[in-house]
């Protein structure tokens, strides 16, 4: 089957265009119909503008400059703002991390979910439209949605809003989701309800869904293979189950390593030592090679290239090459 979603080398800088940071570095990856790929790493590393470019949604300072991004086979970037505007909300929707951001303050949820649906469903007569916004709200638990029809997004909790949000994204009959730190914003308990409705909502539609998190909890729960991203690379893919059992690069492992057992959720994931290094930064060998245990002289010369496995496990790293596929795939890997 074909992936829904189909990235190659995706790069995207920020400002002046004489001296450009590279915010987004060659990305390349795929999602199925039914899958999570959840992008893993610290703030400051490109997730959300990895998120923003394959919207077209950058801030006026940005700009893709190579690369490929395909929805159902359809390449995004050579269309047209309009064409795009009825991709956004349509075939590919997008949840952030602030509702309330998203959110018009002084209109009611039936009018702003209404619009969604009219804006993607062409002629949804009126009478069969708060129809589908009270079938949306159902859709996403909440309760007694007629009542809710007339409320603003003040009189809403923070989840009830990401409920909402999720709400207006399902309107356009997405086949992609992008969530960007969905939960993030939300108490522990209502994160729990906000992640099982996105899994639930997934299934039933079958969705493709890109997670942005910097929380292996989350991860563990909702993703079925993950990419983890370092300074607008991708540093390394993998199967989540294989991820925990065995994860390769040097960062993937100080992210693990950094959870304390007891609470994998919810942790912040800058206990590591040293810092994402800023953008625009200049790089002569590895990316991460300031923080990196595992170091040697070689990292400071020469960039690590990326090196596949086995389909789906990929890796950018020295050391990983010199000891070679056949150890550092894990032997039980039934694939
Ligand atoms: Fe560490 Fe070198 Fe691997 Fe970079 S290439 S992650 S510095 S071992
Ligand atoms: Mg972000």
């Amino acid at each position: 089957v074909e992936p829904i979603l189909q990235v190659s080398g995706l790069t995207t800088e920020l400002g002046d265009p004489t001296r450009p940071a590279l915010v987004v570095d060659g990305l390349t990856l795929d999602i199925r119909a039914g899958e999570t790929l959840a992008l893993l790493g610290e703030s400051g590393c490109g997730k959300s503008m990895t998120a923003l470019s394959l919207m077209r949604l950058l801030p006026p300072s940005g700009r893709i400059k190579a690369g490929s991004v395909r929805l159902e086979g359809t390449e995004l970037l050579t269309l047209t703002e309009a064409e795009m505007r009825q991709v956004r909300g349509g075939r590919m929707a997008m949840i952030f991390q602030e509702p309330q951001t998203a959110l018009n303050p002084v209109l009611t949820i039936a009018t702003q979910i209404g619009e969604a649906v009219r804006l993607h469903q062409g002629d949804v007569r009126r009478g069969r439209e708060t129809e589908r916004v009270v079938e949306l709200l159902r859709a996403v638990g909440i309760p007694d949605p007629e009542q809710r029809l007339n409320e603003y997004p003040h009189q809403l909790s923070g989840g009830m809003k990401q409920r909402v949000m999720i709400a207006m994204a399902l309107a356009g009959n997405p086949r992609l989701l992008i969530a960007d730190e969905p939960t993030t914003a939300l108490d522990v308990t209502i994160q729990a309800q906000v992640l099982q409705l996105l899994k639930r909502i997934q299934a039933t539609n079958s969705l493709a869904v890109l997670l942005i998190t910097h929380d292996l909890g989350v991860v563990a729960e909702t993703a079925n293979r993950l990419a983890v991203m370092y300074a607008g690379q991708i540093v390394e893919t993998a199967p989540v189950s294989e991820f925990f059992k065995r994860p390769l690069h040097p960062y993937s492992r100080h992210l693990l390593e950094s959870l304390p057992e007891a609470s994998k959720r919810g942790r912040r994931l800058a206990v590591i030592p040293g810092r994402v290094p800023p953008l625009g930064a200049q790089f002569q060998g590895c990316r991460f090679v300031e923080r990196c245990p595992a170091a040697i002289e070689r990292c400071r010369l020469e960039v690590p290239e990326w090196q596949v496995l086995v389909e789906g496990r990929g890796v950018r790293c020295h050391l990983a090459e010199t000891s070679g596929p056949a150890t550092a795939v894990h032997p039980a890997d039934p694939k």
